[in-house]
């Protein structure tokens, strides 16, 4: 069923208050496409949405929100791996809680990251060292304009460090309805993150014998204590992308500051916004209803429950300082609508 004018606060983690013209929560691939006939007979602008962990809504969208409530979720373990089917509607933790359970691994250092299933390849999550093209086997998706569906391949959604074919060439085109996840056999934990390491010392873990649910309690606990959870603080988690720079670029900053936080990515260097705004002394400052966390400089708060102009004022103001402070460009991880 299709609403009209309905407040999008309760769908966005950061509460920014703000109305759709058009709202419909689907359920099956059908309901999928009469949505999209109802919008293209109305001309309107799509916004897919999930648990909304990854948008920064600028004003009232004009067009149709499409819920994307598809459930479904099929595994088959194999090993210590095996295969995942899961629709587009399915909580992510709770894809990767079940694979877990079952003693799978590969799937573990991305736990309790929000929001479905569907959006994960949207801009590829990752988290701990592993993101979800490092698992991915295959997705299914629904062309807008037609309403056909189409399968692309890992090689076809041309995943990068937090991007895809879908925030690029194909944006706005496609709703991804389903995805196939592989899970290798021989799985190796994957625990070289300082916090984590961290973690498991002060367990007193075995680090030859670590278990998958292990690592995702670590992962789970370690995340708990530094990231604000939205429904307490509201929040979009990371707001900047981590900047790549090239090998002078870096070379030039660590000789300036020693203590830069970097990690190798391949000849290049990805430098940790969260270190670049702390330094340019944002960390804990407050803008009216909006702020920067006094924990983790990387995650914007909206604790009044300000407007999307409060938060992209704030994240313009702090791109511009570190802009100035270090010659390193800021690119907000989460997408502006309208
Ligand atoms: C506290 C917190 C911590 C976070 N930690 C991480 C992290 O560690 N790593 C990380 O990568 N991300 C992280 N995120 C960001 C976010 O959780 C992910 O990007 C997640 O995949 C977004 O899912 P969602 O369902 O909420 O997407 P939404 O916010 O609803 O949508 C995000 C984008 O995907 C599009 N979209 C959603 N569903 C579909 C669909 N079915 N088909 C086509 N397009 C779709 C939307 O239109 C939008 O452009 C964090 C967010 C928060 C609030």
């Amino acid at each position: 069923m299709i609403e009209a004018n309905i407040d999008l606060q309760p769908h966005n983690t950061l509460a920014i208050p703000a109305n759709t013209a058009f709202f419909a929560r689907v359920e099956t691939l059908d309901e999928l496409r009469e949505a999209l006939s109802f919008a293209q007979q109305k001309r309107l602008p799509i916004l897919p949405l999930g648990g909304g962990s990854n948008i920064v809504l600028t004003g009232d969208f004009p067009g149709l929100a499409i819920q994307v409530g598809l459930r479904g979720l099929t595994i088959a373990p194999s090993g210590r791996g095996g295969t995942i089917e899961a629709a587009a509607g399915e909580g992510w933790h709770r894809l990767v809680m079940s694979s877990v359970e079952r003693g799978m691994g590969g799937l573990e250092n991305l736990a309790l990251i929000p929001g479905n299933v569907g959006a994960a390849p949207i801009q590829n999550i990752g988290a701990y060292g592993v993101e979800l093209c490092d698992r991915f086997c295959s997705l299914q998706a629904m062309e807008i304009s037609t309403g056909e569906l189409h399968q692309f391949s890992a090689s076809d959604c041309e995943f990068a460090y937090r991007d895809s074919v879908f925030k690029g060439r194909l944006q706005d085109q496609y709703i991804i309805t389903q995805v196939n996840l592989r899970l290798a056999e021989d799985w190796q934990p994957k625990v070289s993150y300082p916090a984590l390491q961290q973690f498991i010392e002060q367990q007193g873990w075995d680090c030859n014998s670590l278990t998958p649910a292990q690592i995702a309690g670590a992962v789970t606990d370690v995340r708990n204590s530094k990231l604000p959870l939205p429904d307490q603080i509201p929040n979009a988690g990371s707001f900047f992308k981590n900047p790549v720079v090239n090998a002078d670029i870096y070379q030039s900053l660590k000789a300036q500051h020693p203590d830069l936080v970097a990690y190798a990515s391949g000849a290049s260097w990805k430098l940790a916004a969260g270190w670049l705004i702390d330094r340019a002394g944002w960390r804990g400052r407050r803008h009216e209803a909006v702020g920067v966390h006094h924990q983790q400089a990387l995650v914007l708060v909206n604790p009044g429950r300000g407007s999307g102009d409060a938060v992209t004022g704030l994240a313009r103001a702090i791109a511009s300082d570190v802009q100035d402070k270090f010659g390193v460009t800021l690119e907000p991880e989460p997408r502006y609508y309208p």
